[in-house]
């Protein structure tokens, strides 16, 4: 096998990495590992499918569990979902995710509809939607050809009691299998952009980056394919590696780890900390 080249930045998932589920209670060594990064000098990015919480608010709970991140340490699906809108001028949208963020799609601008025409559907995690809130959606899909945009496709997540719940993946399906003439898109994990966007975050080349996650089906395989070095951790959505089996062997992560505070730390990216061999 090709030896792989030395790490020289870090690519996060948060959830199931740095927290266990939506208590965003850290990880035990989780808030030493990403410090020691800071205090090393190497670039580090959260590339987050969270869905249910405005950027700053989440990077606040993650302040509030004692990690070293800003919003520049943020590239989220979110985001990638406001972009991709505002690109194509779809405004009216009808967005089917955590009700608490309608006022956060108003606050950017856009006019969310709760029925009557739309330009876009649009899907995050909700574990309050009803069959009755998806067919609304219907007769956007059907007669208007709105674009149904998922921020992303897990099929499950973790809850704030740290239950499997169904995710926006499980409403994707539903609604594309419906076969509206406008577009399907997802814009998070595992689409590449949210990965090629999180390299040129923290400008190192996908050879040279770490990407750790507790989701080696939906998130890794991307990295990897992309040529990144990969590490599934335990301390998630997978208690073990069973998961790993209906994956394709070039597919599998480099690493397994229990969790991120048992991974190796890259090595500083400052020269002067240590004696350089030449
Ligand atoms: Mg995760």
């Amino acid at each position: 096998m090709k030896k792989r080249k030395p790490i020289r930045g870090v690519l996060l998932d948060i959830e199931g990495v740095l927290v266990r589920d939506k208590r965003y209670r850290p990880v035990a060594g989780a808030v030493a590992w990403v410090t020691a990064l800071r205090d090393r000098g190497v670039p580090y990015c959260l590339v987050s499918n969270n869905t249910t919480f405005r950027p700053a608010d989440l990077i606040a709970a993650l302040v509030r569990a004692g990690f070293p991140v800003t919003e520049d340490h943020l590239v989220g699906a979110l985001d990638l979902g406001r972009r991709w809108l505002v690109e194509r001028g779809r405004r009216r949208i009808m967005w089917l995710g955590n009700p608490d963020l309608v006022d956060y799609w108003r606050d950017l601008g856009f006019a969310p509809v709760t029925d009557g025409p739309c330009e876009a559907v649009v899907l995050g995690v909700n574990t309050r939607v009803s069959v009755g809130a998806l067919d609304q959606a219907l007769p956007a899909l059907l007669d208007q050809s709105a674009d149904l945009v998922c921020l992303h496709r897990n099929p499950f997540f973790l809850d704030e009691k740290g239950e499997r719940r169904l995710g926006p993946g499980a409403w994707a399906a539903a609604l594309a299998a419906v076969g509206g003439a406008g577009r399907v898109i997802t814009v998070g994990k595992p689409s590449e952009k949210i990965y090629t966007d999180a390299l040129n975050r923290i400008g190192v080349a996908a050879d040279e980056v770490l990407f750790i996650s507790d989701d080696p089906v939906n998130y890794l395989v991307t990295a990897r394919r992309l040529g990144m070095t990969t590490a599934f951790v335990l301390s998630g959505k997978y208690p073990d590696h069973a998961v790993l089996g209906g994956l394709a062997e070039q597919d599998w992560p480099h690493i397994i780890s229990n969790s991120l505070g048992v991974i190796e730390r890259p090595a500083s990216s400052v020269a002067d900390d240590g004696p350089t061999k030449d």
